[in-house]
């Protein structure tokens, strides 16, 4: 007797349609299989982005970061209501890294931006949950992708202020908006961190009632201190601004300078330039994520592993013989 083989993989012709209709559901399930572990899965998922490849790219993508607190959530709900009311569609994504220890999200949680979760020219995902923070991010820029497709034309992607999740997310942007809070002190130690070299701009938030002088004081510190840094791209100089994500103040005036640094960077072709790299550079990690994962599941290396790691230690073999013997053992 013989039986048909049930299709392991959904109907990828019918997934990429509806994301092309921009049908929520739809892009909640192509996101849903874009974050799932299984390999049919994430075989069909790269063959439906491939898919959908043609339809991304023309989205303004804004990476936003700043520590617990500062008023992500806040801003994202402000500024992602301006802009559905100018007519423009709105994703929001995030990149968590706890999420892939804790398996919860804290971030892009719809209760905390009421006014988007229930906008219908908004779309709002939480991070995914599970995998390494590079698979984390691999994943969202994807979902970033499916959005993209599906008519969202801005893409707002959501970190917390830790240095690697920021690189990350910063690497799938065009934009990267670091927020932060008046009363510098605390906040220059970002300058240490290196999250200042990647800022497109600086934000300060809660620029309103009590706070507004040591905002304005802040932004001062932060020009001040920009201002030795090396400057990224001959085009552009990062502002420093002063909003309230509460009040609305200020947001229409960060949203000019998103406008005014994409009317700068495409005219230079750094925007291009930008993309290029980062398609490239996304090639490389997702490749070196891969190997990562077959050398800590190829079960003849892992039993090898702590003995070469132990004589690494204690100096009886050098880096440069272990990493030999470790790739010959890869086949690499
Ligand atoms: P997140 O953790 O970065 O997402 O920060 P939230 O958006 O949840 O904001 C943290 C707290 O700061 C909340 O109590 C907000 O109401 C408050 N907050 C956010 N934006 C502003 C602002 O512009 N002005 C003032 N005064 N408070 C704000």
């Amino acid at each position: 007797m013989s039986s048909r083989p049930k299709p392991v993989t959904p109907d990828l012709a019918n997934l990429a349609r509806g994301v092309c209709a921009g049908e929520r559901a739809v892009i909640a399930r192509a996101i849903t299989l874009v974050e799932s572990r299984r390999t049919d899965h994430q075989k069909a998922a790269r063959r439906l982005v491939q898919e959908l490849l043609p339809a991304t790219g023309r989205a303004v993508r804004v990476g936003i970061t700043g520590v617990p607190g500062v008023g992500k959530s806040t801003t994202i709900d402000a500024l992602g209501t301006f802009l559905t009311a100018q007519g423009r569609k709105v994703a929001v994504l995030a990149v968590d890294p706890s999420s892939a220890r804790t398996g919860g999200s804290i971030l892009a949680d719809k209760t905390r931006m009421p006014r988007l979760a229930n906008d219908s020219n908004a779309f709002v995902r939480p991070s995914p949950s599970s995998g390494t923070l590079g698979g984390v991010a691999a994943k969202t820029r994807e979902s970033m992708l499916i959005c993209e497709a599906a008519g969202y034309d801005v893409v707002l992607v959501e970190t917390i202020g830790t240095g690697q999740s920021e690189t990350m997310v910063a690497d799938m942007t065009d934009f990267f908006l670091v927020l932060m809070l008046p009363g510098a002190g605390d906040e220059l130690q970002g300058l240490k961190k290196g999250v200042v070299e990647i800022a497109d701009m600086i934000a300060i938030n809660k620029a309103d009632g009590d706070n507004l002088k040591r905002a304005t004081a802040a932004a001062a510190e932060y020009r001040a201190a920009l201002h030795i840094l090396n400057p990224r791209s001959p085009t552009w100089s990062p502002p420093v601004v002063t909003y309230s994500a509460l009040k609305g103040d200020g947001i229409a005036a960060l949203w000019d300078g998103v406008l005014d640094h994409r009317e700068r960077t495409t005219q230079s072709g750094e925007l291009a330039a930008r993309r290029r790299e980062q398609q490239v550079k996304w090639m490389w990690a997702m490749l070196e994520d891969r190997v990562f994962a077959r050398l800590r599941s190829d079960s003849s290396l892992k039993a090898k592993l702590p003995r070469i790691e132990a004589a690494v230690a204690e100096g009886r073999m050098t880096p440069a013989l272990a990493v030999e013997e470790i790739a010959a053992a890869l086949g690499v």
